[in-house]
């Protein structure tokens, strides 16, 4: 069994002056996330990240794109093998993946997260990372990077894909392999992830909070730090999309997804990573009630990009591509807005009433309508959905009551 304490930062496998070297060279020539998110701010023309944060305009800033359903492992909130192999014969074609990318690349300049299922079980990976990157996205790479060996490693670096996020979904191998059903998978990550910061690349933990794990974050976050990861997120779990299988079971009780979020925030004020909480969208209810406790306001330099972002951005700055060219506002919501084969993004994007209704907060339903947070948070819509068929019903999985609910 791997002891994830014996996985101290890695060494640089080339030399300190070359790996710099090869880095800036190659930034040069593609932007950066941080770049990219900067680019982002300055084209939504407001001064403040208040503006950033509220984007009126509805610039998308990240598509999820599910590049295959292909996928080496059976995780236990996911598909099963069999089943993943039989549905990636309906993966968008290369033809069809260039298209879309040209379709995507004319309307808005999002980071594109190549996932999947498994992206780098796509045998044309490369070839479609390379073509975004010439159509001006910058491009990331979501994995469970058990794949990733030395070569595979260094050829993500010279494609230009700008980082690589990795799914640790326990502090430990057991609790990593038993999610994941592959005993060997936390090791294997763990080696993908020493190849790719060896060369320099940014690598960002992912990690899906839900029962197996809620008690590892900090040594979660801990692990992150020993592995020079520049970021951190977590996912709290949602039961609908692919997590459909594991819901009754693994979905946390609101009390301790309150509990977690506070000690996610604690862990957030080192600011030694950037740590986001992700389909947490009350943690940014709680973000600004801890702010005021504590005498502060939340702003970028307090709180990191936090403080430019809200909760559930869903159909507002994300959306989801499905292995078929179905456009979904995320992942787990499955309301679909329309397809990428048959119609351009554009249309999609800026005309579908699922992408209009959630952009919308006074539409909002139950305690978040009422909720003096709402414009921050807007609850998850997918757990909304799963619970009540109504995506613009409350979330499910929060214990405040706003404050108009007594009368203050
Ligand atoms: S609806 Fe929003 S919060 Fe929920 S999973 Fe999707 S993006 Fe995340
Ligand atoms: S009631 Fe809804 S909008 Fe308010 S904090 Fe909870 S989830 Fe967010």
């Amino acid at each position: 069994m791997t002891n994830p304490h014996d996985h101290h930062p890695p060494q640089a496998g080339v030399s300190g002056h070359s790996t710099k070297q090869a880095y800036t060279e190659r930034s040069e020539r593609s932007e950066t996330i941080r770049e990219a998110y900067s680019r982002m701010q300055h084209d939504t023309k407001g001064k403040a990240s208040t503006e950033f944060m509220k984007n009126l305009k509805n610039q998308l800033r990240l598509l999820f794109w599910e590049t295959t359903a292909g996928c080496n492992l059976e995780c236990i909130h996911c598909r099963r093998l069999d089943v993943s192999k039989e549905i990636a014969k309906d993966d968008l074609t290369t033809e069809e993946s260039f298209a879309f990318i040209d379709s995507l690349a004319e309307t808005q300049r999002p980071i594109l997260v190549l996932s999947g299922g498994e992206p780098l079980f796509r045998p044309d990976i490369f070839e479609i990372a390379r073509h975004a990157i010439e159509c001006g996205l910058t491009v990331a790479l979501a994995t469970n990077g058990t794949l990733i060996d030395e070569r595979l490693a260094k050829k993500i670096f010279d494609t230009r894909i700008q980082r690589v996020s990795i799914s640790i979904d326990g502090a430990d191998a057991k609790t990593h392999d038993n999610f994941r059903k592959l005993p060997g998978s936390f090791e294997m990550a763990i080696r993908g992830i020493n190849h790719l910061t060896r060369l320099g690349m940014e690598v960002q933990i992912n990690c899906t909070i839900a029962k197996h794990n809620v008690e590892q974050l900090k040594d979660l976050y801990e692990l992150a730090l020993r592995l020079n990861a520049v970021a951190m997120h977590i996912f709290m779990l949602v039961p609908v999309g692919c997590g459909v299988q594991i819901a009754e079971d693994q979905m946390l009780p609101a009390q301790k997804y309150e509990e977690s979020l506070n000690l996610f925030y604690d862990l957030s004020k080192n600011a030694k990573i950037q740590t986001k909480a992700t389909c947490a969208p009350h943690y940014f209810r709680i973000m600004r009630q801890r702010a005021k406790q504590e005498g502060i306001t939340v702003s970028p330099t307090t709180h990191g990009m936090a403080a430019m972002t809200k909760g559930c951005l869903a159909g507002t700055a994300v959306c989801f591509v499905s292995h078929k060219g179905e456009v979904f506002p995320c992942g787990y919501l499955p309301v679909n807005a329309g397809n990428v084969k048959t119609q351009s993004f554009a249309e999609i994007w800026n005309d579908s009433k699922v992408f209009h209704n959630l952009r919308n907060a006074d539409l909002l339903e139950g305690k978040c309508g009422i909720c003096e947070y709402k414009k921050v948070c807007e609850g998850c819509r997918a757990r909304a959905f799963y619970q009540s068929g109504n995506y613009l019903a409350e979330e499910p999985y929060c214990i405040y009551e706003p404050k108009i609910a007594h009368g203050s």
